[in-house]
């Protein structure tokens, strides 16, 4: 079994569809067990759909620009 640090460093590549099945499985079977990790790889998520809508060029106050984004996001839900 891989620790939550191991399944978190993974989560990138989770996230580009770069593991193998049985690795995917292992991951999904691990967050189902493990609100840390969930939690962890929401907001993984979350930054980069809040990245890519980000607009171009990217705007100066970029820092207060992706919190509002996602101030936004977590009202909606
Ligand atoms: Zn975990």
């Amino acid at each position: 079994m891989l620790s939550c640090k191991q399944y978190v460093a993974r989560s990138s590549d989770h996230m580009d569809r770069q593991l193998s099945v049985r690795e995917r499985l292992q991951m999904r079977h691990h967050l189902l067990f493990c609100p840390n990790c969930r939690r962890f790889i929401r907001q993984m998520r979350l930054m980069s759909a809040t990245l890519k809508a980000l607009p171009e060029p990217l705007p100066t106050n970029l820092d207060a620009t992706v919190e509002r984004m996602l101030s936004e996001q977590s009202r909606q839900r």
